[in-house]
């Protein structure tokens, strides 16, 4: 065994520690439908997964098969209905500032400047102003992001307000950040720009990061991990280590382990994207 799999089983095995909390996140058997009676969705079932401290984990699948269902979980917007879902062996049951969340939607407040939506969740933790200013501006000034303070969402392109969200989402220091598709409506080359400074902004945090995605290069590009899910019901179909350094070039999934863990992905994917079609067929008659 390689020893950064060692590191990386000690660390899934170390219990957490009450005292510093640190953003271990652990899924043991989480099932999710939605809905009763024979309108029901079993959208996951018996997932188990779990994010080291400071680890970057992301979850690729295809369309409809649960993901942002198993993000909303962690985050605590939607309850499971079977096993559980906990963050420093504590079960999460709803909301809260040590989860931070971006969606792919901006969700920036339109009202506010950069740095009163950086600030928000300060205020709504009860901050004095002065200090949610400092640390707002702090914040910003350590991703790139000071020339912008003034201004307002609608004064900025789509990657800037994504960008805006992932700081927003780090200002109550979260212990782990749930990002659900975040470049998704970006064009190809904003993408890799945002990827980029996602992983300059991780290294410097070192917060557990659980990515969401369908892209499967930008999932390869990122992790330490990747996860592989079934068509719905969603499952974990696979985990793939991507063995490359840090810090990474998009020219690392073009060739090597880079490439073969693309292509064993893309594999997997392909196989479930074809059973979710399939599945799309309707159910046979009954037999009187
Ligand atoms: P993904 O993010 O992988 O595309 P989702 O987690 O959004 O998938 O959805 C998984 C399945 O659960 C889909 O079939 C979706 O239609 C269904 N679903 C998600 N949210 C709800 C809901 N609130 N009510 C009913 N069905 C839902
Ligand atoms: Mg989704």
């Amino acid at each position: 065994m390689s020893t950064a799999l060692l590191v990386r089983d000690t660390a899934l095995r170390a219990p957490p520690d009450p005292v510093r909390p640190s953003g271990f996140v652990r899924l043991r058997g989480v099932g999710v439908s939605f809905g009763t009676g024979p309108r029901q969705v079993q959208a996951v079932q018996d997932v188990a997964l779990s994010l080291a401290p400071g680890e970057f984990v992301s979850i690729v699948g295809p369309s409809g098969c649960g993901k942002s269902t198993l993000l909303n979980v962690l985050a605590g917007f939607t309850p499971t209905t079977a096993g559980e879902a906990t963050l420093d062996g504590r079960p999460i049951d709803g909301p809260g500032p040590e989860r931070g969340v971006v969606f792919q939607q901006y969700s920036l407040f339109p009202w506010l400047s950069v740095r009163g939506n950086v600030a928000y969740g300060l205020r709504v933790r009860g901050l004095p102003r002065a200090e949610r200013t400092r640390v707002a501006d702090d914040l910003l000034a350590r991703c790139g992001l000071s020339a912008f303070a003034d201004h307002f969402p609608e004064q900025l392109s789509g990657g800037m307000r994504q960008r805006v969200g992932i700081v927003r989402a780090l200002a109550n220091e979260p212990r782990v950040l749930l990002l659900d598709e975040p470049f998704g409506a970006l064009d190809a080359q904003t993408r890799e720009v945002m990827q980029e400074l996602l992983l300059g902004i991780w290294q410097r945090f070192r917060t557990t990061v659980l990515f969401i995605t369908h892209d499967i290069e930008e999932a390869v590009f990122l992790s330490d991990r990747v996860y592989a899910m079934t068509a719905r019901p969603g499952r974990i179909k696979a985990e793939v280590a991507i063995d490359l350094p840090r810090p990474r070039t998009h020219a690392m999934t073009g060739s090597g382990p880079g490439l073969r863990a693309v292509n064993e992905l893309k594999s997997l994917i392909r196989e479930e994207s074809l059973r979710a079609l399939g599945g799309e067929l309707p159910p046979p008659v009954p037999v009187p």
